[in-house]
């Protein structure tokens, strides 16, 4: 995914925390987090860029990548029941094989690690007083949870999970992207000399009302839609214990829906511009929706339980002292 699309899916995540329906307790860490976030929302579009355009850990930490094999024998792990990705996923042409994951692609440990660097920035600023050499910077605290949304949403996007090299041939995993980015900068208005969003009243990307008329015919409306109707689901999904668990059932599901777009017997030497939206049985703006609808919804709920989880710590502190 690019810059802008990154930035816009980690607001979006706020929004939906800002929106959704919560019990009391999880309302009060969700404002706090929602206060938290929108002091910082400058430095969205920067830090959501930068595993791509510093970090440059593509090609095996924005990506944990399928086969399908011969050996069933692997299980999928399950996901939130309100998941798109999971609903679609059930009728994959590859659901009923086994699968091989590539040894060397490690996306979902790279979401625990920063998880937990996330906590632990959090809880040693705490501990430090003021002006300590080694307390961390509420910049750096953001730029972490920024950083880390990249790779959550990177976890969506099917090719990431797909060993079929579709950034060959005529690049439809580049043009998909490009798509998508060029959507979200036709109906939000840029910042560009600052490298953020101008920004609504409320502190969310500004929309672009002249382009209303597609905007209300769009796929970005149609997530907003389906994200407003979609109970927000604070557990990992059935057996998930983690931001691991839950981001390897995440890049399963992206996996699956990879190939209800492409089936079986296509890779990039026999997909052209003409065919490649026709092949499976998901239209690319149900696939868009299906992704861009959960990414948030996985953003969200990440963030959220890092923070809570944070919170609880420090009461408990505080409780002591
Ligand atoms: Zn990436």
């Amino acid at each position: 995914m690019k810059k802008f699309t990154h930035a816009w899916l980690a607001f979006m995540a706020i929004k939906r925390l800002e929106e959704t329906k919560l019990s009391n307790r999880d309302r009060r860490y969700a404002n706090s987090l929602i206060k938290w976030f929108k002091s910082h929302k400058d430095g969205v579009a920067q830090g959501a860029w930068y595993p791509d355009s510093v970090i440059k850990d593509m090609a095996n930490s924005h990506v944990l990548k399928f086969t399908p094999s011969a050996e069933v024998g692997n299980k999928f792990k399950r996901l939130p029941t309100t998941y798109l990705n999971y609903k679609y996923g059930k009728s994959s042409p590859v659901k009923k094989k086994g699968f091989t994951v590539d040894k060397n692609d490690n996306l979902p440990d790279r979401c625990e690690s920063i998880a937990h660097s996330v906590i632990d920035h959090l809880k040693m600023q705490e501990s430090e007083d003021k002006g300590s050499p080694v307390s961390p910077t509420d910049n750096q605290i953001a730029l972490l949870l920024f950083m880390l949304s990249h790779y959550m949403a990177d976890a969506h996007m099917p090719f990431h999970c797909d060993s079929r090299r579709f950034s060959e041939g005529v690049d439809i995993h580049g043009r998909m992207e490009g798509e998508w980015d060029d959507r979200i900068r036709r109906h939000y208005r840029i910042d560009e000399d600052n490298e953020r969003f101008f920004y609504d009243p409320y502190g969310y990307p500004l929309r672009d009302l002249a382009s209303d008329q597609q905007y209300q015919s769009s796929f970005l409306k149609t997530v907003d839609g389906v994200l407003r109707d979609r109970k927000f689901i604070m557990s990992w999904g059935a057996k998930n214990k983690n931001v691991w668990d839950f981001m390897s059932a995440i890049c399963q599901h992206s996996y699956l829906l990879s190939y209800c777009l492409i089936p079986q017997q296509y890779d990039h030497t026999n997909i052209t511009l003409v065919n490649w939206q026709s092949l499976g049985s998901i239209s690319f703006e149900d696939l868009s929706v299906a992704i861009f609808a959960d990414a948030i919804d996985s953003i969200a709920r990440v963030w959220l339980r890092i923070w809570r989880r944070y919170v609880k710590w420090e009461r408990k502190k505080r409780a002591k002292i």
